[in-house]
């Protein structure tokens, strides 16, 4: 075990004694990795009677990331396994509810809209005048990004409208 700090020769055994009680409070030697840091340097806990965990935090911490990288793949299977069942699954549900409630949705959308028009409109508008530049750069990039899609959605609507016509 390591001394942490000598106590001086001059100290009287009256004061040794208050000393060494004093250290075994403010100092705990760790399991791990034997040193003998500053109690604070340990975890609060509860269950031992001196309060504090009897491996140092730094232990611990080495701990936790030996058994992340120990484990990593473990954990990244798990959680990959987990995305895979019920992520499929949430996307199914809601594909599913979608498809049974369009309608629904569709006016409910449409009368939560209505409803808010204004409010969307000047939301939006404030919005914009805010951040003027990053919308018109956005729109720009937007439209760059999806160029054959509006020259189709063009098209279509032309052709439907002359259709209707
Ligand atoms: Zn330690």
């Amino acid at each position: 075990m390591k001394e942490t700090y000598p106590i001086p020769n001059w100290v009287t055994n009256y004061h040794k004694n208050f000393m060494l009680k004093e250290r075994t409070k403010c100092f705990k030697t760790c399991l791990k990795c034997g040193e003998t840091k500053l109690v604070f340097k340990f975890s609060l806990d509860r269950r031992n009677p001196d309060g504090r965990t009897n491996v140092c935090k730094a232990c611990r911490v080495l701990e936790a990331e030996k058994y992340y990288y120990k484990n990593k793949d473990k954990i990244l299977i798990k959680s990959k396994k987990y995305r895979d069942t019920n992520g499929k699954d949430r996307s199914e549900y809601f594909k599913h509810y979608q498809e049974e409630n369009k309608e629904r949705l569709k006016e409910n959308a449409s009368k939560w809209y209505l409803e808010n028009k204004e409010t969307i409109k000047e939301r939006n508008l404030k919005y914009y005048q805010a951040n003027e530049e990053v919308c018109k750069q956005r729109r720009k990039l937007w439209i760059e990004k999806n160029k054959e899609g509006i020259k189709k959605y063009n098209r279509e609507y032309k052709r439907k409208h002359k259709l209707v016509r």
